[in-house]
């Protein structure tokens, strides 16, 4: 890290190597922001991601592997992060079958992944965001944290979830300058969505009256924007689906 690194305000992007994440972390660098990332596996996409927003951007770039998972891992990292203004909590997977055939193992691992990782990142987060009086926590959720969908009880019960910590936090926090919100998301162009075939994307397209899916760049601006935002605004869960739900 260089000295840039101290004057630069700082944002740190979990699940950063691909998708809303990687969108996230080049929105941010555009503003020349410190953009801290994460990932848990893929080492390689981070990098690359790191190596594009360094040579395009010109921005203090830090990326981490780390199990946002896991509380230890979790820790361990903020002892070697600058303090963020922003946590944008992305980092998430999905689950698709029924909830009878779910093991336990895979029901921890959603809700750990999902929600507990947030609850670590904010938990640690918190402290020098109350230092500074300053601080935006933004989560990015989902429609089926409220609507619920079949064969996704676990990652719905899990975006649920993390619309509920959303509204409370943002109310513990308000008082201390820290905005806490949310976006649920529609359809969006990642790879999470890979595993459907090219029926199910028309037939889901066919539902959402923009008549396409989302663009990872699109949730991106949305994140900024809530960056941006007045401060009044919080504990929201803004929806971007395209009018679909
Ligand atoms: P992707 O699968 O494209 O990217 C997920 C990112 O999260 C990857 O960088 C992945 O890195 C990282 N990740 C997964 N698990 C962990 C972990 N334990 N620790 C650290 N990083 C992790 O998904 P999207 O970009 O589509 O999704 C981003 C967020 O948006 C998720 O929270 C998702 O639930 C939400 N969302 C997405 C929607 C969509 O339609 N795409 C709709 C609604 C919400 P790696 O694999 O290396 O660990």
């Amino acid at each position: 890290m260089d000295n840039q690194t101290f004057t630069h305000k700082k944002v740190l992007i979990t699940g950063a190597s691909r998708g809303i994440g990687q969108a996230a972390a080049r929105e941010f660098a555009s503003h020349g922001w410190h953009t801290i990332l994460t990932a848990a596996h893929s080492e390689e996409a981070l990098h690359n991601v790191r190596d594009e927003i360094i040579r395009k951007y010109h921005a203090p770039c830090t990326a981490a592997l780390c199990d946002m998972a896991d509380y230890s891992s979790v820790e361990r990292l903020f002892r070697i992060i600058p303090a963020p203004d922003v946590l944008v909590n992305n980092a998430g997977i999905s689950y698709f079958g029924l909830l009878s055939e779910m093991t336990p193992e895979s029901w921890h691992h959603v809700l750990d992944t999902n929600l507990s990782s947030c609850f670590y990142t904010s938990k640690l987060s918190i402290p020098s965001m109350l230092h500074k009086g300053y601080g935006r926590i933004i989560n990015i959720s989902s429609v089926w944290g409220s609507a619920g969908a079949s064969m996704e009880a676990a990652y719905s019960a899990s975006k649920g979830g993390m619309n509920a910590l959303t509204k409370a936090l943002a109310k513990e926090l308000a008082p201390s300058n820290i905005q806490v919100n949310a976006i649920a998301c529609g359809l969006i162009d990642t790879a999470m969505n890979s595993s459907l075939s090219a029926e199910d994307i028309t037939t889901l397209t066919d539902e959402i009256p923009a008549d396409r899916l989302g663009l990872p760049e699109e949730v991106a601006k949305l994140i900024w924007q809530l960056t941006e935002a007045p401060s009044y605004l919080t504990g929201q869960i803004l929806t971007l689906d395209g009018g679909w739900t």
